[in-house]
């Protein structure tokens, strides 16, 4: 099938063309840039952004697929978790587009979205698979033995969010917004084992008893108060190195969890998803670690980790592809939406 679809649940209005498996188009477009001078994507701003963007995105993704709203077969769309009024926008041009076609409308979950993604990378994806998706919005680390039926989480952030912790530190350092990039840019220079700061959660006992759940408060605690105690006393607070030290904590806590994951489930596969996955860092330690630990690991391109269209269109193409019916219009935004339920309104 030929499936167009819709995202907006963060900052990005990403619309995504594909056929079956096969990625056609993936436009995207951020509103990053406004919400720099905040420090973090304000809703408001977001909301608005999108309804301005999703037009001009809609016609620059058929343009690059080589086709037309005519030949789309079904509209796919974000339903939640995600920013409820930035939801709403995508939800809403979702719906007017598939009733004014006459087409088949599919509401998903934008966290199986991220799944999702590795499809469109034209390998052969093997289920059950571990994956970890990292952001500035979500920290979750999933358990899918099928994509389109069975998705269980194992463990989320129970505080900051991974991407989160990155752009909270980067401000303490005095780096500008978003700070996972330039916290990466400042640790190359750095030592990553100059401060041994706390890896929450992280111990086999937590494991056990906390599932595989995350936590980045106590950290950054502990970063703001090394600065701080440094400051008031005079030394030298090197930021290369409390970057490097701060990345190596959190790379080490995503890396170790996800593995432990993959060994108590028996999985040996595990899936990397969403745009802290742009730090090589934890891309290599993953690997690393993984290769030692007989784990196979994948990594869609960027463009795909990131917000976008295509995972969206991709996950109701699966779903199309497996007979699953269409949604009926009976449904809203859903910030909170479970990651167990991956399609909304369904009829049966
Ligand atoms: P969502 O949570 O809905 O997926 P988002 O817009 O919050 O959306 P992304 O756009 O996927 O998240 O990723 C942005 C986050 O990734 C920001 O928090 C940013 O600081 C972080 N990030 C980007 N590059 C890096 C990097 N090299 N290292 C660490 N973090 C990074
Ligand atoms: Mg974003
Ligand atoms: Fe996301």
């Amino acid at each position: 099938p030929l499936v167009l679809g819709i995202e907006t649940s963060c900052d990005e209005t990403g619309i995504g063309i594909v056929r079956g498996r096969t990625l056609l188009s993936n436009t995207i477009a951020s509103s990053m840039d406004e919400h720099a001078r905040y420090g973090g994507v304000v809703p408001e701003v977001a909301a608005r952004a999108h309804l301005e963007a999703l037009q001009p995105a809609i016609e620059a993704a058929l343009a690059e697929a080589q086709v037309t709203l005519a030949d789309i077969d079904a509209v796919a769309v974000t339903s939640g978790p995600g920013l409820a009024g930035a939801l709403m926008v995508g939800v809403g041009a979702a719906k007017a587009l598939a009733v004014s076609l006459g087409r088949p409308l599919y509401a998903v979950n934008h966290l199986v979205g991220h799944i999702a993604a590795d499809i469109l990378t034209g390998d052969e994806v093997e289920y059950p698979t571990v994956a970890l998706l990292v952001s500035g919005g979500h920290t979750s680390l999933l358990l899918v033995r099928d994509l389109v039926s069975d998705v269980e989480l194992l463990g989320e952030t129970m505080d900051d969010a991974a991407g989160e912790a990155f752009d909270k530190i980067a401000r303490i350092l005095g780096l500008p917004y978003p700070g996972g990039p330039e916290i990466d840019r400042a640790a190359s220079t750095g030592d990553p084992n100059a401060i041994r700061f706390p890896r929450g959660m992280s111990r086999a006992s937590d494991m056990a008893e906390h599932r595989y759940d995350f936590s980045f408060s106590g950290l950054k605690t502990a970063v703001a108060r090394w600065v701080e105690q440094h400051e008031a006393t005079g030394q030298p607070v090197s930021v290369p190195d409390v970057a490097a030290s701060f990345r190596e904590a959190v790379v080490d806590v995503l890396v170790t969890k996800a593995l432990d994951a993959c060994a108590r489930h028996g999985v040996p596969r595990l899936l990397l998803g969403g745009g802290v996955i742009a730090n090589k860092r934890l891309r290599d330690v993953a690997l690393e670690r993984a290769e030692a630990a007989g784990v196979a690991v994948r990594i869609p391109p960027l463009s795909l980790c990131t917000d976008n269209g295509a995972m969206i269109a991709a996950l109701a193409s699966e779903l199309i592809m497996s007979g699953r019916p269409a949604s009926t219009l009976a449904f809203g935004a859903d910030s909170t939406l479970p990651v167990t339920t991956i399609q909304v309104a369904t009829s049966s």
